[in-house]
């Protein structure tokens, strides 16, 4: 068991703070006493990013490729050991830890593919016209490029494809730009191991020592001075608004501001329309319980708001979502911290004046487990009362009830920014909401048609971020290729002599990329 903090290539584990991962099944505590990382260690673990940065940032893309995939066969090659670990600090099932241990690897392997291939640097070039009236043109010349050592806080909630060697890391690393992991305190073990493994990929394939690091923490005095550090250029985080605005604001009180890139919370919202309701009530209510159980719960895209209009068939649909709740499975949260949260945040919503409890699994309180419930409140109540928007993290939702269309609308006008929006309706009743469906494209990151939002794919046109306050900055996505771009600023050359620019941008195209050359895409 590796407790000590990765500095660069080397070990170190200069602090007297300890701490011990907890199995959340069985509350026991895990092997290994990890050793917090001290000021001096942050110090050192950033002064090596910068300096590896230097080199890293110049790296070719075949280089960085096959970084990323050695990352991912050393990954591979862990075998049970880490599966292991992970079940043991998430109490995650073994098919869920493998399921989340290729989404890692594939998404590795999906950076090397688009940094090999080259054309996500963007690569813009306007030619000199010398003879342009009234004054010459230059030769301007535009290309993505690595800002920085980035910081990754990794996510409790997916101890592999959000955290050591996940989407944040894997597309800093492609970006050009180190790394330095704050670990998560739920799973040290199995960052350990990831990190061994980074590390492993990096000497052999010859990355600069400092590309990667990763410091064990307890409480937030690591966290809260590597995103101070000078010498940090951006960060990526996935946990609680409390949590990623606290580090926007340090961000932003720098004497150099920095963007932290903070996925924080949804509550996902299924608009679900009358004709579906009529024609399918049982399947859908199964579905969407099912969509909130998934996990405990314990996803950024869980569905915590259903919204419907009241007609008819309302009373069976909600008879049939209350009963899908009550047969849901109960499982285990992944945390005490998690766990109390769902119970305080559900009981406080079930208590909450116009909210209706329909379902709701009862709790012995003798361990960490999630008992799903749902809950029904009018959608003038809703409109009042701005708790009702807020996150309940775990298997929980609320089916707000709209006496009229104007209500459904105004439901929809009210939401905060989301990570998603769904609409659910037969193939007729669609079109007539078009307001509807461009109204959420103003809300959410993700709009999505009969399906619910659990489920994330991996792909180049995922988005996943939206408006504020479901990600610090709307405009990027933390899941995906497009996740690069978060790591990388324009640089433009002007004039540069054709042997000094970059690759991407010399006149005979060497890398073969596509490229915006005076106003047409070619290669
Ligand atoms: P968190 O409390 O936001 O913590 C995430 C990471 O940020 C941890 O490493 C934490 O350090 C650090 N951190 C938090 N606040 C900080 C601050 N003020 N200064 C410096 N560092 C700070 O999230 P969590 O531990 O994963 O879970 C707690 C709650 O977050 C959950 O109950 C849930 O409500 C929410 N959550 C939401 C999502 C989502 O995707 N929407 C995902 C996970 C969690 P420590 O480890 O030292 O605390």
């Amino acid at each position: 068991m590796i407790t000590e903090n990765f500095i660069g290539f080397e070990r170190s584990a200069q602090g007297e703070n300890t701490y011990s991962a907890v199995n959340p099944v069985t509350q026991e505590t895990l092997p290994g006493a990890f050793v917090a990382a001290t000021m001096e260690e942050v110090n050192l673990a950033v002064n090596k990013a910068h300096e590896a940065w230097k080199v890293y940032r110049n790296t070719s893309g075949a280089q960085k490729a096959t970084f990323l995939r050695t990352i991912a066969e050393e990954i591979e090659g862990l075998g049970d050991t880490l599966v292991n670990r992970v079940m043991e600090e998430s109490g995650l099932p073994e098919g869920r830890v493998k399921g989340e241990r290729g989404r890692t690897c594939n998404q590795l392997r999906m950076f090397a593919d688009l940094v090999e291939e080259g054309s996500w640097v963007n690569a813009i070039i306007d030619t000199a016209q010398p003879d342009r009236q009234p004054i010459p043109k230059a030769d301007i010349r535009n290309m993505l490029q690595a800002v920085g050592p980035v910081v990754v806080f990794t996510a409790s909630n997916f101890p592999l494809a959000f955290s050591t060697a996940g989407g944040d890391t894997a597309s800093a690393l492609a970006s050009g730009c180190p790394v330095i992991v704050k670990a998560h305190e739920s799973h040290p073990g199995t960052n350990g191991l990831i990190a061994e493994a980074i590390l492993n990929a990096a000497r052999k394939t010859k990355m600069p020592d400092g590309v990667f690091s990763s410091l064990n923490a307890i409480g937030y005095q690591v966290g809260t001075a590597l995103v101070q550090h000078p010498q940090v250029k951006s960060v990526a985080f996935t946990g609680s608004y409390n949590g990623g605005m606290a580090l926007h604001k340090l961000a932003a009180d720098r004497t150099e501001p920095i963007p932290v890139f903070a996925e924080m919370g949804s509550v996902n919202p299924i608009f679900v329309l009358p004709g579906i309701i009529k024609t399918q009530s049982e399947a859908l209510a199964n579905q969407i319980a099912g969509s909130v159980n998934l996990g405990a719960g314990q996803f950024c895209t869980n569905p915590g708001l259903v919204v419907i209009r009241q007609d008819e068939n309302t009373e069976a649909f909600m008879e049939n979502l209350g009963s899908a709740f009550e047969k849901l499975a109960v499982q285990n949260m992944l945390n005490q911290g998690i766990y109390q949260n769902y119970e305080r945040l559900k009981k406080e919503s079930l208590q909450t004046a116009g909210v209706t409890t329909v379902a709701d699994q009862s709790n012995d309180g003798e361990n960490w487990e999630a008992y799903p419930a749902v809950a029904s409140a009018s959608a003038a109540e809703f409109l009042m009362n701005p708790n009702m928007q807020q996150e309940v993290f775990g298997p929980f939702s609320l089916v707000v009830q709209c006496e009229d269309e104007e209500h459904f609308y105004a439901v929809a006008d009210h939401l905060h920014g989301q990570l998603t929006a769904s609409i659910m309706g037969t193939q007729e009743e669609l079109a007539g909401y078009a307001d509807l469906f461009d109204t959420l494209q103003t809300k959410a990151g993700r709009v999505i048609f009969n399906g619910v939002p659990t489920g994330v794919e991996v792909c180049h046109a995922m988005q996943h971020g939206g408006p504020f306050p479901a990600s610090t900055d709307g405009r990027f996505t933390s899941v995906g290729t497009g996740a690069i771009k978060r790591f990388a600023r324009p640089v433009a050359f002007q004039d540069c002599p054709d042997a000094m620019l970059p690759a991407a941008l010399q006149a005979d195209n060497p890398m073969n990329i596509l490229r915006l050359v005076d106003g047409n895409w070619v290669r």
